[in-house]
C-alpha cells in the first residue's frame, strides 16, 4: 500500500530526501507521494521513512492503494532494476 501525505503537513520538507524511490514533491499545498513510486520503503527499511521523520505524522497508509508485500518488492525492482 502506498503511502499518502495528509492536509496535517507542514511543507517542512524533511521527508523528500529520505524517500529511497524519489517518490516525494513539493505539491502545491502540501508535499505529496506518486503511489507509483512509493513501495513502503520494502527491501529498503523496516518502515516507512517518511512517516518516521515526519514531525506531524502526515504521512499514512493509503488504503485506496493497497499491494502485496510482493507487489511492493516488484515495484521496487522496476525501479531500481534489481
Ligand atoms: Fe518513499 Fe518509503 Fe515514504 Fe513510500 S513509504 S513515499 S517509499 S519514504
Amino acid at each position: 500500500m502506498a503511502y499518502k501525505i495528509t492536509e496535517d503537513c507542514a511543507t517542512c520538507g524533511v521527508c523528500e530526501p529520505e524517500c529511497p524511490n524519489q517518490a516525494i514533491s513539493e505539491g502545491t499545498e502540501t508535499y505529496v507521494i506518486d503511489p507509483d513510486r512509493c513501495n513502503e520503503c520494502v527491501g529498503f527499511h523496516d518502515e516507512a521513512q517518511c512517516a518516521a521523520v515526519c514531525p506531524v505524522d502526515a504521512c499514512v497508509p493509503d488504503p485506496e492503494h493497497r499491494e502485496s508485500r510482493d507487489q511492493l518488492l516488484a515495484k521496487k525492482s522496476r525501479l531500481h532494476g534489481d
